[in-house]
């Protein structure tokens, strides 16, 4: 199977999906969309209202806000995949709880899986967290780091980002400085015949 017919797979699973209380008050799962080829990975924490309406990710004002972040590295969001760590809406916006991150995790997983991107972007907190367990965004926010030989930058959340002058100085600064990040995890890849150590979290750059 190829990576698209994967991220098919896997977005009519997540559609019908009974793994975790969220479904019960879902409108419409959000699976993710881009393409299986993408470079970059972007995951956010979960839909919001407007993404719960329309089974897509980031339509809101945070995903307004993205897409100027990405037009400024010179993307547009149709060469990038854009998931979230729950596929359901939380209601009323609140947090995931743990239990919905953990039984929502393999989709995930296999969406990293079919698309082997260059590099992960994470949105806020519980995405930091699937990554860095420990960290604090405060510390590692715009650092490229490497979580089993691929590049994982944490970023603050758009949605955090958009009202708050300060933060939105850091996200605009953290991609700004993402394509030469990659650039340099390119050219440090370990060569294939030495895989990477499986707990590997190294701090590149
Ligand atoms: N916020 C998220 O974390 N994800 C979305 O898809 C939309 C808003
Ligand atoms: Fe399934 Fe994830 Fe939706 Fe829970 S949030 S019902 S695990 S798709």
């Amino acid at each position: 199977m190829s990576g698209e017919d994967d991220l098919r797979v896997i977005a009519s699973e997540v559609r019908a999906c009974t793994a975790c209380k969220l479904h019960l008050s879902r409108k419409k799962a959000v699976p993710g969309e881009g393409p299986a080829n993408a470079d970059y990975m972007f995951i956010g924490e979960g839909p919001g209202f407007h993404e719960n309406e329309q089974g897509r990710p980031f339509v809101g004002a945070a995903g307004k806000f993205l897409e100027e972040l990405l037009a400024g590295i010179g993307l547009s969001r149709d060469q990038v995949f854009i998931g979230n760590v729950v596929k359901c809406r939380p209601p009323g916006n609140r947090d995931p709880l743990p239990e919905e991150i953990h039984a929502c995790s393999g989709y995930l997983e296999r969406q990293i899986q079919a698309i082997q991107p260059k590099v992960i972007v994470t949105l806020g907190r519980y995405s930091m967290a699937r990554f860095f367990p420990n960290a604090r965004i405060s510390d590692i926010h715009g650092q490229g780091r490497t979580v089993n030989g691929r590049l994982v930058v944490a970023m603050y959340h758009p949605a955090a980002a958009l009202h708050q002058p300060s933060l939105r100085r850091d996200i605009e600064s953290d991609f700004a400085k993402l394509p030469s990040l990659v650039a340099r995890a390119q050219s440090q890849q370990p060569s294939s015949d030495k895989p990477p150590d499986a707990a590997q979290q190294l701090t590149l750059f």
